[in-house]
């Protein structure tokens, strides 16, 4: 083992075991595009654009918005919705946004016996895998879609909420849950971390020795019989299969406490 001029035994880092998995989602959500109708405060657009951007959904229309501030749609959309932005598309009508899509899903936070049977997101999300031209129409932020503008709808969603009396989300945020459901559902998944390979019998059974001798000189184990009563340290670990590195980690601790035992007797500890 390599020593620092110190004299103490280099510390054993903990290595990283994964990478960022930059691969994309297993099926994409791009041909489903968001469509505001009527918003009303930019703030909204630019939220919205990035929840597009978050979940990876198509491209971003907006029908007769009251305003397009253009600096308070790149406030909230930040740079990372800046090409959702740039793309976005202004509509003058709800239906003639709706021209190009073959499925057409309104969002609504009111049931309503007019307004047809409702779904959650996440049954529509199963819905929605086939990549189909698909618009998601979200209403004003004061009234909702209307019964009227539903009625173009094919299929309507609502989120559920705790209760009725806070049915209402922030319409950029319910973009976000629509489309956060649609990635899931796409398989958006993060995968399972790879396993961690276990280290080998004579790994462990070194790193044992190693944690045997450093207890016994530090008094913790009767020099007697110290294998009996490390069984109970032992417990501990093996509830986890160790890796090598993890091995190597707590051999680096054994280490460096019997260098500190030899090496800082009678110094106070500080702090
Ligand atoms: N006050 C209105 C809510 C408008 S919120 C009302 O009571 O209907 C603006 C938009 O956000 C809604 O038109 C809808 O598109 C979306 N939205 C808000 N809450 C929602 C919910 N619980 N489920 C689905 N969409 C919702």
């Amino acid at each position: 083992m390599s020593n620092r001029s110190d004299g103490k035994p280099a510390a054993n880092r903990a290595r990283p075991e994964h990478k960022l998995d930059r691969r994309p989602m297993a099926i994409p959500r791009s041909h489903i595009d968001v469509i505001l109708n009527e918003p009303q405060k930019p703030e909204n657009i630019g939220a919205a654009a990035r929840a597009i951007a978050n979940t990876g959904l198509g491209r971003l229309i907006v029908v007769n918005p009251r305003t397009l501030n253009r600096e308070l749609m790149e406030a909230t959309a930040t740079v990372h919705a800046a090409p959702i932005l740039e793309g976005m598309t202004v509509a003058p009508s709800l239906r003639e946004a709706l021209n190009p899509y073959r499925v057409v899903v309104g969002t609504t936070a009111r049931a309503g016996s007019r307004r047809g049977p409702l779904i959650g997101p996440r049954r529509l999300a199963r819905e929605l895998l086939d990549p189909i031209p698909t618009a998601l129409v979200f209403g004003p932020e004061r009234m909702g879609l209307s019964t009227e503008d539903l009625r173009l709808c094919q299929k309507v969603v609502r989120v559920p909420t705790a209760s009725p009396d806070t049915s209402s989300l922030n319409l950029a945020q319910a973009v976000l849950i629509m489309g956060y459901e649609l990635l899931m559902a796409a398989g958006g998944e993060p995968p399972e971390p790879r396993p961690i390979q276990p280290a080998s019998q004579m790994a462990v059974n070194l790193m044992y020795d190693e944690l045997e001798d450093t207890l016994t000189a530090i008094g913790f184990l009767p020099a007697d019989n110290p294998g009996h009563w490390l069984m109970n340290v032992k417990k501990i670990f093996n509830r986890s299969l160790l890796s090598k590195g993890e091995c190597d980690l707590l051999m680096g601790i054994c280490r460096q406490i019997r260098w500190a035992v030899k090496n800082l007797d009678g110094l106070e500890p500080k702090g």
